[in-house]
């Protein structure tokens, strides 16, 4: 199903003009403060000499979630884009209200990514949503949202989309993440109503909120290239993953008692059923029981708040249901300054991760 948008030129912002193999920061008006001062939407056009497609990646949507923000700056900063062919539409903030508060949410408390595709005269979410889809999605032939875990969590980077639509597995496959997730969205989210609306659209979801972090900017920005390579928009050889797998299904792996956490895994580990994820154990340390991984899987992402009540979530796992030999053993074989090795260190930098007491190291 396709929903009608109408198509907007890459070149004309209501009169500011970008033209071929032009770069250009623009601002657009999307609303009013409280204090009645406009509310300013910063974005860069890059046109390639050549036309091609118009793609958009847009960040902070849940305005809590910057690890997108940087990576957008790093894209425009050091003009990683190199266009040989077609615009990109770069947007380092999408949700500014809720990026002023530090919150994920918007002053009125509602959820952007819930309000796509918007409307003129709905609520402040639905009127902001109509104005960026309009603007952006009304100019683009695909798209890439960035995202990251909710607050005391984390993700390792992942990109989802509906794997049933050609285009949308075609961009997943070529992003070049480990881990692929099949997800459509929620309803009224940005990336399911974008390729409703005839824009095929990928999230990635990886790292903290409120954070920036190195290697997650690093794995984005080789990703949004390895994508403009395989749409014919940029010039190179894309950097393949290690391996790459996709999950249909995830699954939260929740604490059975109140207490403290002690972690086995860490994000992107893959993990075999009966696995020692966590033990949970009393303030002073006694054990009350270790938490199985309940299948075959990819730790997709975990809590990092070791403090858990009955019901927390404490890990996210990618049901996988392929054997798992052979991608160890290409982790394996990995060197430690790999992306893939450094990324992993540096998720769980924040956590507590060793094996379970008495275990010997897996073969
Ligand atoms: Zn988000």
């Amino acid at each position: 199903m396709s929903r009608r948008l109408p198509r907007l030129d890459v070149g004309d912002w209501d009169g500011d003009i970008v033209r071929p193999g032009d770069r250009r920061d623009l601002e657009i008006v999307i609303s009013e403060s409280y204090s009645g001062n406009e509310i300013h939407l910063p974005v860069h056009v890059a046109r390639a000499e050549k036309p091609g497609p118009t793609g958009f990646v847009v960040a902070a949507i849940h305005g809590d979630e910057i690890n997108g923000t940087g990576i957008v700056r790093q894209l425009v900063l050091e003009e990683e884009l190199k266009l040989t062919a077609g615009a990109m539409i770069l947007v380092p903030v999408v949700n500014m209200p809720a990026f002023d508060r530090h919150s994920r949410y918007l002053p009125d408390r509602r959820d952007l990514n819930r309000a796509f595709p918007g409307s003129p005269d709905g609520s402040m979410a639905r009127r902001l949503a109509h104005l960026v889809f309009q603007q952006i999605v009304g100019r683009c032939d695909f798209g890439v949202d960035l995202h990251s875990a909710a607050v005391r969590r984390t993700n390792v980077p992942n990109v989802r989309g509906d794997l049933d639509h050609p285009e949308v597995l075609r961009m997943t496959e070529a992003f070049g993440c480990e881990l692929i997730v099949h997800s459509k969205g929620p309803d009224n989210s940005f990336r399911r109503e974008a390729t409703l609306a005839g824009c095929p659209t990928i999230l990635l979801e990886a790292g903290e909120v409120w954070k920036v972090e190195q290697t997650v900017v690093e794995t984005a920005v080789r990703g949004i290239r390895n994508l403009l390579i395989e749409l014919g928009m940029a010039e190179g050889e894309p950097v393949l993953p290690t391996y790459q797998v996709k999950s249909r299904k995830t699954k939260w792996v929740r604490a059975e008692h109140g207490g403290f956490l002690h972690f086995h895994v860490a994000p992107g580990e893959l993990v075999e059923k009966g696995q020692a994820l966590a033990t949970n154990s009393s303030l002073l340390g006694r054990v009350q029981n270790v938490l199985p991984s309940p299948a075959n899987g990819i730790i997709l992402g975990m809590t990092t708040l070791p403090a858990v009540s009955p019901g927390d979530p404490i890990c996210h796992l990618a049901l996988l249901d392929q054997p798992m030999r052979k991608i160890e053993r290409a982790i394996d074989r990995l060197p430690e300054e790999s992306l893939h090795e450094r990324l992993r260190a540096d998720l769980s930098s924040s956590l507590l991760v060793d094996e379970p007491a008495g275990s010997a190291e897996p073969e």
